[in-house]
């Protein structure tokens, strides 16, 4: 008898940002495949799981997708309950419909579980309005990271009148920024750049866009973080909500 697979967002970091659906997967797991960027502290939700560290950090030591997917099949197959633990949303840049597919097509039953994704979880935190009523009328969640190093459309980006927050961004702050100001962006718009969103080692770094690589220097930005480029980022939107609270 096979088991099956859960794919579960664990959010951003905070363990209180779990879903209840991901605390009854949690707990009804006997295998959990955590990648690096899920916060340890949620496994009290899986006591008696065995836990497999499947993390691959850009840049660091990596586990490779094909073996991390074989894994999940093999403890599958076994018909053991496996929690796929992803930091953020599973389809948030995080390839979950991938596995997803990968599992169904050898007969896995797989379930996903939303998770609240780094970027939005990272400018409410901050008091970041990223669809400010009257001041940005959408958002838009970019990587500037690619695998094939194909390249965005950022002029449409920089004149799409969205706030954008870009994943995967800290070291790639200077090409974002000719990027942005070569399709057409102001100079003086906002930035934040956002650090370890909803721990208790949140950092946010407030710029402009001409200045925020520099900026980044300067507060010594680490990933992980997201940078929301846009109106909405400006210091004085913030103070605008607190004084309305
Ligand atoms: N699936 C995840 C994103 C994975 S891509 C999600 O939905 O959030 C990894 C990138 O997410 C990091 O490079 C960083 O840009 C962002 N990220 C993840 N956790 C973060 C956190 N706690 N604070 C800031 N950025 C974070």
């Amino acid at each position: 008898m096979s088991g099956k697979v859960w794919l579960v967002g664990a959010g951003p970091g905070d363990p209180e940002l779990l879903t209840l659906k991901a605390v009854r997967a949690l707990n009804q797991a006997q295998v959990v495949m955590i990648d690096d960027l899920v916060n340890p502290e949620v496994l009290e939700h899986c006591p008696n799981a065995r836990v497999v560290p499947v993390g691959k950090r850009g840049g660091c030591r990596s586990t490779p997708q094909t073996f991390i997917q074989r894994l999940m099949l093999r403890y599958a197959r076994q018909g053991k309950c496996v929690v796929r633990l992803k930091g953020g949303d599973p389809c948030i840049f995080g390839r979950g419909s991938e596995e997803a597919d990968w599992l169904d097509t050898h007969g896995i039953e797989v379930e996903m579980v939303n998770g609240i994704t780094a970027g939005l979880a990272g400018a409410t935190n901050c008091g970041i309005p990223l669809t400010l009523r009257g001041i940005a009328r959408g958002v838009t969640l970019v990587t500037a990271h690619t695998q094939d190093d194909s390249t965005l459309n950022w002029q449409a980006l920089a004149q799409g009148g969205t706030t954008l927050v870009v994943y995967m961004g800290v070291a790639k702050l200077p090409e974002i920024r000719e990027s942005l100001l070569a399709g057409g962006m102001r100079d003086d718009m906002p930035v934040a750049m956002i650090e370890n969103a909803s721990l208790p080692q949140q950092r946010e770094c407030r710029s402009s866009l001409a200045a925020m690589h520099q900026a980044a220097l300067d507060f010594q930005l680490r990933s992980p973080a997201i940078l929301v480029i846009g109106e909405v980022a400006a210091d004085h939107q913030v103070q605008a909500i607190a004084m309305h609270a």
